[in-house]
């Protein structure tokens, strides 16, 4: 435990923050309650693969079920967490869930690799790594099917930490991505030494890219920076069929967007799975032969 700020961390008090009004107090309660029980729940968006269009990975995404006000974003709720100390039981019931659905897809026959997103506060708490090799192995869950997704700045607070714990991590066979690339602060050595295999670029410029240049340009050059550092790449928020098909002749590697599937309950994976594959025969068995 050390009770100073890391280091690059800046601590900044705010007096006219609103952290201890009445309403968040009773929000956090609640929040406490809620990863306690069982009101998180996740909704998985698929990751296409543009090269065979096939579905190998899937991105959880967290939800609050509220009892009155519904389901609730992460926005509604994360940063809450992240100022607080229930990041850190919000992320371990968060990867306990999506450990758990990814095995039951294995156990229904679909090896589906399950992303989970870290924010900046956990990848530095004591002990990550030895918590997430213990709950794969109680739950048989093959490393290789957990991947982590981390941005940029959450690397940046503390380099050579992060960098160590990285390759804990990776060592146990996760694997990781950096998330939201290009709205970071980056450094190019960082990058190069990180053991991530996989660059996801904001949806902020893929949802731009056909109608602003710079956009275009920075989604054609993190594709090349990628493959030049010999990661995969995503583009995340691909809403339409244009982009998609801009993307797959720039070269990106994977999708996922509105345009592919909105993110949907863990029940609701193998149906949709499934439905594709009927899809795709249909298709198949419709096309002229060729050869
Ligand atoms: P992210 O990791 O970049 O996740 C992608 C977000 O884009 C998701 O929003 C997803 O629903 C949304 N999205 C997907 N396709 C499209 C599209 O075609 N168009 C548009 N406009 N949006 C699309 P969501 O679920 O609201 O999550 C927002 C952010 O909250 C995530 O961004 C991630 O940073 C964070 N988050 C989500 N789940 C967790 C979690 O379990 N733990 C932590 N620490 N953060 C999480
Ligand atoms: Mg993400
Ligand atoms: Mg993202
Ligand atoms: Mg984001």
């Amino acid at each position: 435990y050390e009770a100073k700020a890391r280091p690059g961390e800046v601590v900044v008090y705010d007096p006219s923050s609103d952290l201890n009004t009445p309403h968040r107090l009773a929000m956090l309660g609640e929040l406490r309650r809620a990863i306690q029980g069982d009101e998180l729940v996740l909704h998985y968006q698929p990751k296409l693969e543009l090269v065979d269009g096939r579905v190998t990975a899937v991105e959880a995404l967290v939800r609050w079920q509220h009892p009155v006000r519904g389901l609730l974003p992460p926005a509604d709720f994360v940063p809450a967490a992240e100022t607080t100390g229930l990041i850190m039981p919000l992320t371990l019931r968060t990867l306990s869930l999506a450990i758990g659905d990814a095995v039951r897809w294995r156990e229904a026959g679909h090896e589906l690799q399950v992303a989970v997103n870290l924010s900046p506060r956990c990848l530095l708490e004591p002990g990550l790594p030895e918590q997430i090799r213990d709950m794969l192995a109680e739950r048989g869950l093959p490393a290789h099917l957990l991947r982590l997704e981390l941005t940029e700045s959450t690397v940046m607070v503390d380099p050579v930490r992060s960098l160590a714990v990285l390759r804990e991590l990776s060592a146990l066979g996760v694997r990781l991505s950096i998330d939201d690339f290009g709205t970071g602060y980056s450094s190019m050595t960082y990058l190069k030494k990180m053991p991530v295999d996989e660059l996801k670029i904001d949806r902020s410029f893929v949802m731009d890219m056909l109608a602003s240049p710079d956009d275009e340009i920075l989604v054609r050059s993190s594709i090349e920076l990628a493959h030049n550092l010999g990661m995969s790449i995503v583009a995340e928020g691909v809403e339409d069929a244009e982009t998609f098909d801009a993307l797959s002749t720039l070269r990106c590697d994977v999708v996922q967007g509105y345009h592919l599937a909105y993110p949907m309950g863990a029940g609701a994976v193998l149906d949709w799975l499934e439905g594709r594959g009927v899809d795709a025969r249909r298709a198949r068995e419709a096309a002229p032969v060729t050869d």
